[in-house]
């Protein structure tokens, strides 16, 4: 039987960037979930999808083959093969992510592809629902949190380093309207059995080092 980890949290909490040290720790396969959205939300954009129109929603998902690769330690996003690494971070797929998140058909389809992308591995799956709905019998499941204006910060100076023109009061007013989706419409929950992290005032090590524990108390 595999060994799956969900960790589930809004926005910024450093759900991938601890993720992706853990997985390299202890041999998991890293799924970024949210990567994946994001591809859908890219290419609805470019093909100017109805995504009012479940039909084309069906066909959609026919033409859409997501990959996620590791290459030279980087999680590289491909898109029917394009390498969609960079633009599929920016702020204008953020949004788009928040309007493609909410449709349910979307989320079915998503939840089939993810289980997809896992089958047969130990992984540790990062999202907003993994511990609800893609897997409700996780081994173990995090649910990864920080208050908004710390969440925000760590966003604005992610997008300085990348050169993503913004402020600091949008950033947070962007990460706001995104919890707010993402807890209404979204599908982030935390489930009962998940171990609460509060990563405020926490750096990356105290929260691996914490989170690995748990893993390795189940392992
Ligand atoms: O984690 P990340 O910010 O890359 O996720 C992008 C967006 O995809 C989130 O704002 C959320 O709306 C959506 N998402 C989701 N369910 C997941 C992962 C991401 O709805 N499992």
């Amino acid at each position: 039987m595999a060994f799956i980890v969900a960790i589930d949290g809004p926005a910024g909490t450093g759900k991938g960037t601890v993720t992706k040290i853990i997985a390299k720790d202890l041999g998991l396969v890293d799924i970024d979930t949210g990567a994946m959205y994001r591809c859908v939300a890219l290419y609805s954009l470019r093909n100017q999808i109805n995504l009012g129109n479940s039909e084309e929603i069906e066909k959609m998902f026919e033409n859409i083959k997501i990959d996620l690769q590791k290459e030279n330690d980087i999680l590289k996003v491909y898109l029917n093969d394009e390498d969609v690494s960079s633009i599929i971070r920016t702020p204008e797929i953020d949004k788009q992510t928040t309007i493609v998140g909410p449709i349910q058909l979307i989320r079915r389809k998503m939840v089939d592809l993810m289980r997809e992308a896992a089958k047969g591995k130990n992984v540790i799956m990062e999202g907003r629902d993994i511990g609800t709905a893609v897997f409700p019998n996780a081994d173990v499941k995090i649910y990864l949190d920080a208050e908004a204006e710390e969440r925000a910060r760590r966003r604005y100076k992610e997008n300085c380093q990348k050169h993503i023109d913004c402020t600091y009061e949008k950033v947070l007013e962007d990460m706001i309207n995104r919890d707010k989706t993402d807890l209404t419409k979204g599908g982030l929950r935390r489930a009962e059995d998940a171990v609460l992290v509060d990563s405020t005032n926490l750096t990356i090590e105290e929260v691996v080092e914490e989170i690995e524990k748990i893993i390795k108390e189940k392992m």
